[in-house]
């Protein structure tokens, strides 16, 4: 594939979606020349940011509410947003007709000739996107391995196909990859020259059916690098995760394939001095980051002078206010048991958590074991509120309230606290049952603490 490959074709871009990957896809669609046609199944006050932003591209036809067969028999390309599952009955449809299906992701692996860092994992894959590419960014200058470097994939709305022609060969693009993604990327057979898991713990299970899916989706981005034993692929694995390990002990003797473990334990006291992050988790992000950075012959020295600048993620263990000597903290990226778990971990204070959301599938047998640990109290809210309670009772008598929205929540957690303690919104779950997306959860949580400091 190449850029001409567009030019003159009927692109169907399904799922424009909020995120920027569909808004990016239609664009470089439009601008390489074809005629592009917007499908989603939400309706058009829900997309008004995006098809705003379209404003400029008057050829844009949109076909929204629902998806129209014939739009899937006429148009050449189909674009796929990652959130369109890949047994969905109109792509059934593009293939019986023969139609190239693709992705924005995939677009750009076909036609990048940068070198890609693919992160991935079940959790902390943004804070570990972000971080490697601040380090890299700080370390450019007298580095002789790369030029400039770029940060994009599922990560805050950045543009990738936008940023195309901008980048060469030599440059670094760090690129955060979803399950979904990868899922999408394996059909071409291509994955990143460097590639990052996290950890890999249940997650998306209501997408992916199984645990076992869901890692067969993730391995991708080992599965299908491009082995070269004069340019090897670089494989990287956390050697505190069971299946990282696992992965590590097959891949390792690969020609062709270098293999790399870290571990939070690696992070040394005068680098970790530097470092303004809360809990282990993001001592195992920066490992995860310092091992890339490494590769390319960055120093300890270089490290440590970068960190200091480097500021939490918003809604990742974000500090909202400190009222009366009770610290509240935005956790609401926090949409799996895991995360939750980790954000317990990362405080030392009594805590109140305030839990619950959308039902992806995934069990909360584990959460509860930490919550009777951790929490001195938990106040549920959403779809899982029951599930979560069932859980919890069966472990512990952890105090646990139900809320009917965020704002009764918010208030529980304040007639429950005292000085000194913490409140921490960490929901374990996605927040579509109640709000458009995290960011929304997130954003009400920030405001409504800020409404009780006045
Ligand atoms: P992702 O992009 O995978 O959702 P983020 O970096 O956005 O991950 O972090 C989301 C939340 O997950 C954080 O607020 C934190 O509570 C938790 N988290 C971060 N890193 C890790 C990790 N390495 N292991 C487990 N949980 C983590």
């Amino acid at each position: 594939m190449n850029i001409d490959f567009f030019a003159s074709k009927k692109v169907l871009v399904m799922g424009i979606g909020t995120f920027g990957g569909g808004l990016d896809a239609a664009k470089f669609a439009s601008s390489a020349g074809a005629k592009v046609t917007i499908t989603d199944m939400v309706q058009v006050d829900q997309l008004a940011e995006s098809i705003d932003q379209l404003k400029s591209y008057p050829d844009i036809e949109y076909h929204l509410g629902s998806h129209i067969p014939a739009d899937f028999e006429d148009n050449d390309i189909i674009i796929v947003n990652p959130a369109v599952a890949p047994d969905n009955q109109f792509l059934k449809i593009a293939a019986r007709h023969n139609k190239t299906i693709t992705s924005q992701i995939n677009i750009f692996f076909e036609l990048s000739n940068a070198s890609i860092i693919g992160i991935t994992g079940a959790n902390g894959k943004s804070t570990t996107t972000a971080l490697t590419a601040h380090i890299l960014k700080a370390a450019s200058e007298n580095n002789t391995q790369y030029e400039n470097v770029w940060l994009s994939g599922n990560i805050g709305n950045k543009p990738l196909l936008a940023i195309l022609d901008k980048m060469t060969g030599k440059d670094l693009v760090v690129l955060e990859l979803s399950s979904f993604q990868l899922e999408n990327l394996a059909k071409i057979k291509k994955a990143p020259k460097i590639s990052v898991l996290t950890n890999l713990t249940p997650n998306h299970l209501d997408r992916h059916g199984t645990f076992k899916n869901y890692c067969a989706a993730k391995e991708g981005i080992f599965t299908f690098q491009n082995l070269n034993a004069d340019s090897p692929a670089v494989s990287i694995f956390n050697a505190d995760d069971r299946i990282s390990c696992e992965w590590f002990e097959k891949y390792k003797s690969d020609t062709g394939r270098t293999c790399l473990k870290f571990s939070a334990d690696d992070i040394t006291d005068e680098i970790k001095e530097k470092f303004t992050l809360p809990g282990r988790v993001n001592l195992s992000n920066l490992a995860a980051a310092i091992t890339v950075a490494k590769h390319f012959g960055i120093t300890t020295q270089q490290i440590k002078n970068s960190l200091p600048e480097f500021k939490a993620l918003p809604h990742r263990l974000e500090f909202v206010a400190d009222i009366k000597g009770v610290k509240w903290y935005n956790d609401s990226i926090a949409t799996t048991g895991q995360s939750t778990i980790a954000a317990l971990q990362a405080f030392d204070e009594p805590k109140i958590l305030i839990a619950g959301g959308y039902d992806k599938g995934i069990s909360f047998d584990e959460l509860a074991g930490e919550i009777a640990k951790q929490a001195k109290a938990v106040i549920l809210i959403g779809q899982t509120a029951e599930k979560i309670a069932k859980a919890i009772k069966l472990q512990s008598n952890t105090k646990i309230q139900i809320a009917d929205s965020l704002e009764d929540a918010v208030g529980l957690a304040g007639q429950n606290a005292v000085a000194g303690d913490i409140v921490l919104l960490s929901p374990a779950c996605a927040s579509y049952d109640m709000f458009k997306n995290f960011q929304q959860r997130g954003q009400e949580f920030v405001t409504l603490v800020n409404q009780i400091s006045r």
